[in-house]
């Protein structure tokens, strides 16, 4: 076995809660002491027993080939980690979504991919949809990973989650006039809020959420209620909504988290500017929970390696492979042991979850589509 140098911070624990809490602007507390640095020694050590690396299947394929939407520095420790622990090597191609999945089907069966990342569980749908993926049965997956978080029949699998909250300026609006997202279509935000298009995945699962929660006629309305508020017609990236509450173009925007996280951590002054002014809210903390979204990915139903692609997914849920995993994008982990390395995500404190399986998330898209058109959200 490959012994691996201990981290020499550790980080706060991961700040997903699934019981009521409020959301928090207060940092978490990061313990120094010895027992953590225990716990990740142990953690690493047992590393190659958790993922059930029996010398013979680890023997088998000495390669993993990933196509991954993903694209961020700490994903190299991942891939250097994981080579160091098993002896593959892992060969990747970083494209954009609509690159990759175009590459695979044109590829077909002559697909050398074994493992396909991607972000949202609407576009893991699509991938599923696609047939791209195997069902992989996996103890280890299917343990480690919230049932909520992974498909039943183990199609794909979330491996972070990020939230889609609110953000509001703070010299304008009063944290519970945007407490919910039924807030967002109410009559005292007209003219007040920023939205990107209906057409992008992250709304499309929003609005799947929305209509898991509040039926069908419920979530149209909803819908309507949105674009009535409308500040500007919709259009930009979610960063382009939080810099237009920061400017003042509107008072009320969606965003995932991550952008805003990005932003914490950006010393451009005008980034600091929009932090001071733009607030984040958690909607839903009476209620239902905040909507989640996931990184994630699974196996490839024509993988030459499907052996190695176990493992290697396998790795991805270990409790040191969800740290740099969720750090890459400054999401949470989704297993409940892992430690999170993300100060600045830490800072926004803990928060219910909805309770929607993201499975859902993709078999509604079509619908959430056609509500979205009806409902005039461009
Ligand atoms: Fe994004």
């Amino acid at each position: 076995m490959i012994r691996l140098p201990c981290p020499a911070r550790p980080a706060c624990p991961r700040p997903v809660a699934t019981e009521p809490a409020p959301a928090s602007t207060a940092p978490c507390a990061r313990p120094q002491s010895g027992w953590l640095r225990r716990r990740l020694c142990v953690a690493l050590a047992s590393l190659p027993l958790a993922l059930g690396l029996a010398p013979a299947a680890a023997q088998t394929d000495r390669v993993v080939n990933l196509y991954s939407a993903r694209h961020y520095q700490t994903d190299e420790v991942l891939y250097t980690r994981f080579t160091q622990l098993t002896g593959i090597r892992v060969n990747r191609i970083e494209a954009s979504e609509d690159a990759l999945l175009e590459r695979l089907r044109s590829e077909g069966r002559n697909s050398p991919a074994d493992v396909f990342l991607t972000v949202d569980a609407g576009r893991l749908w699509r991938a599923e949809q696609l047939g791209l993926f195997a069902p992989l049965r996996s103890p280890v997956l299917e343990s480690r990973i919230p049932a909520q978080l992974r498909t039943p029949d183990g199609t794909w699998f979330g491996f972070s989650t990020r939230a889609r909250v609110i953000a509001y300026n703070r010299a304008k609006v009063r944290p519970e006039e945007v407490a919910t997202y039924e807030d967002l279509a109410h009559p005292r935000l007209k003219g007040r809020l920023c939205v990107r298009s209906s057409g992008h995945v992250y709304n499309l699962s929003l609005m799947a959420s929305m209509i898991e929660r509040l039926g069908e006629a419920g979530a149209e309305q909803w819908a309507r209620g949105v674009v009535a508020n409308l500040a500007r017609p919709p259009r930009g990236g979610d960063t382009d909504q939080l810099r237009g509450v920061s400017a003042g173009e509107c008072d009320v925007a969606i965003s995932n988290t991550y952008y805003y996280v990005r932003l914490m951590k950006s010393t451009r002054p005008e980034d600091r500017q929009l932090v001071e002014r733009v607030a984040l809210s958690f909607p839903n903390q009476a209620t239902t929970g905040t909507h989640v979204n996931v990184s994630g990915g699974g196996l490839l139903r024509t993988a030459p390696h499907p052996e190695a692609a176990r493992l290697f997914l396998e790795y991805l849920a270990s409790d040191e492979a969800q740290a740099y995993f969720a750090a890459g994008n400054n999401e949470w982990p989704v297993v409940a042991a892992a430690v999170s390395r993300n100060p600045e995500l830490d800072s926004l404190g803990r928060f219910r979850m909805e309770k929607t399986a993201v499975s859902a998330l993709g078999r509604l898209q079509p619908l959430a589509q056609k509500l979205l058109d009806r409902a005039g959200w461009k």
